[in-house]
């Protein structure tokens, strides 16, 4: 851990800075990156954190999770201003909605979060450095800083973390205009009359339910048999339906073949699952397909690194690459694309070289959409279960029949809890309902420590809250009645 050589010379008036050696030199700075330079520099480490964008944060903290509940938590407050204050005994007269108020706090929140961040690598004693970082070979990286700075850097090691893109399908292409990813519509100088997003999966529901609540007419076209298809099926059937009754019209089993800019409009083409074919209007297609593994400019092809036929990064379970010094972790490795996987990993990694044995139960690693009500899961799924051939038990229990639920008009949604037969070890918890972001961390603890559902259910729950929901499910997954219908 030596003081970094540092060289100065100018070719060509391009300043080249060869400053040698780090210890743990971070690629992206996202939640993977950032959580692993932090963890790297806690332990000791000479640490340097690259990251080719403006602001710290990577796609989570500029244009993914925190802008998008920023949206989606105002435009909840509008939604319930419109349709349930009244029946609150609140009355607000000439209610408006202020759409650049909306997109200006969401750009606040951003930014207090990546002045956290700024904060944090300072306190950690973090080397930060903004540009594009490149691998000349497996053992040199140069950053270009965009300005005409070009440093080169060495590291002990290298954890590449450059995350995720916005990808498409043939025949619809992004063109940021008229044709928009998730990025675009979180940066919409006035708000879209009508919406058609592409795929019902995790961002085009959180994105549909941002435009839907504040008025914007929203389509869904998913190629699936039912909404967000990663998970349970009973949680995309039942959110269909709560979202069909919110406005959101949702055309199943739709596979769109063809979008196309019109200039102050946009037009998509699709077939239902009958081959007939259709299309529609609006001022925005926005395509949510899915994610793919970034690794452009990265300069991988200088390395052993090998990429697999996805463009994810090839890791072994260590996380490690071809090369065994350069490790990579988050969405660029593929598997779940959530900020908490990343995170998980860039511990993993950075304890991994300290030499501590850390472990990741990748399927106790739990899903949230952040729809109203929101959606989470955790463990196994009742169809992965059936293909693996083992038995097991259901316990299914309502919001409705909640107390807390009922007191603040909650009352959509249901818990599913399903355990094994023989011990009652909890094997999946699946939840519709009121915060449900928020009560899935009770299950993964339960899961993690394989608690039984009968062991769950015995604790003592708060009343009146959402988590007896959670209780009666356990209670009923453990084959005894709930006393609460
Ligand atoms: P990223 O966050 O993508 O960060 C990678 C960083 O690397 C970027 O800043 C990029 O500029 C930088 N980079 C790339 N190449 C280079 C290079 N050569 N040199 C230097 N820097 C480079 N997940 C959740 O868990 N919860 C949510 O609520 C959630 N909501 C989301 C909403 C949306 C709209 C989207 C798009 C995603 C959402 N996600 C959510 C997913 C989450 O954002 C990602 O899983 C997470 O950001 C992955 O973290 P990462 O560190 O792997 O990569
Ligand atoms: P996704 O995989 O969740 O959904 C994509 C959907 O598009 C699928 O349902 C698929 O069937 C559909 N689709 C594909 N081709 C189609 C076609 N031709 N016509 C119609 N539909 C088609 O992907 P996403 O929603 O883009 O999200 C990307 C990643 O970002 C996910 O891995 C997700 O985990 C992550 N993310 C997470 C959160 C969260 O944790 N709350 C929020 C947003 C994004």
């Amino acid at each position: 851990m030596g003081i970094p050589e540092v060289k100065d010379t100018v070719i060509n008036s391009i300043k080249t800075t060869i400053m040698e050696q780090y210890d743990i030199a971070v690629i992206g700075s996202g939640p993977g990156g950032y959580v692993a330079a932090i963890r790297s520099a806690q332990l000791g480490y000479k640490t340097l954190l690259i990251e080719k964008y403006e602001t710290l944060g990577g796609t989570c903290t500029n244009v993914g999770c925190i802008p998008t509940k920023a949206l989606l938590d105002s435009t909840h407050h509008y939604h319930d201003a419109v349709h349930k204050f009244d029946k609150h005994g609140i009355n607000l007269e000439s209610l408006q909605l202020n759409f650049n108020q909306l997109y200006k706090r969401k750009n606040d929140v951003i930014l207090k979060n990546t002045q956290g961040l700024d904060y944090l690598m300072k306190k950690n004693k973090i080397t930060v450095v903004m540009g594009t970082a490149s691998f000349v070979n497996n053992d040199t990286v140069i950053i270009d800083s965009n300005n005409g700075d070009i440093q080169t850097i060495k590291s002990k090691h290298y954890i590449i973390a450059t995350g995720s893109k916005p990808a498409s399908i043939p025949g619809v292409k992004i063109d940021k205009h008229r044709i928009i990813s998730s990025t675009e519509a979180l940066s919409l100088l006035e708000q879209p009359k009508k919406i058609v997003v592409i795929g019902g999966g995790v961002i085009g529901v959180e994105m549909a339910s941002i435009f839907n609540r504040i008025g914007t007419h929203v389509t869904i076209l998913e190629y699936a048999d039912h909404l967000i298809n990663t998970m349970v099926t009973d949680l995309g059937v039942s959110l269909k339906k709560i979202l069909k009754k919110e406005g959101i019209d949702i055309l199943l089993q739709h596979s769109v073949y063809k979008a196309e800019n019109l200039g102050n409009r946009a037009k998509v083409w699709f077939k239902d699952e009958n081959g007939m074919e259709n299309s529609l209007e609006a001022d925005f297609i926005l395509v949510a397909v899915g994610r793919k593994a970034y690794t452009d400019g990265l300069g991988l092809e200088n390395t052993d690194v090998k990429i697999t036929q996805k463009g994810a990064i090839e890791t072994n379970e260590l996380l490690q690459t071809a090369v065994p010094y350069i490790y990579a972790i988050g969405d660029v490795v593929g598997g779940a694309m959530l900020a908490h996987k990343a995170e998980e990993e860039a511990v993993f990694v950075v304890e991994r070289i300290n030499g501590q044995k850390p472990h990741i139960n990748y399927s106790r690693i739990p899903s949230v959409v952040y729809s109203w009500p929101e959606v989470a899961s955790v463990g196994f799924t009742e169809n992965e279960l059936i293909k693996k051939g083992l038995k097991y038990n259901i316990g299914k229990f309502p919001f409705s029949a909640n107390a807390r639920a009922r007191a603040g008009m909650e009352t959509d949604g249901f818990v599913k809890v399903i355990s094994d037969p023989k011990y009652g070890e909890l094997l999946g918890v699946h939840i519709i309902g009121a915060r449900a972001a928020d009560l899935i961390a009770q299950a993964v603890v339960g899961l993690e420590y394989e608690v039984t559902a009968d062991d769950m259910s015995r604790i003592s729950y708060a009343h009146p809250t959402f988590s007896e929901v959670l209780k009666e499910a356990y209670t009923v997954a453990a084959g005894r009645p709930s006393v609460s219908i």
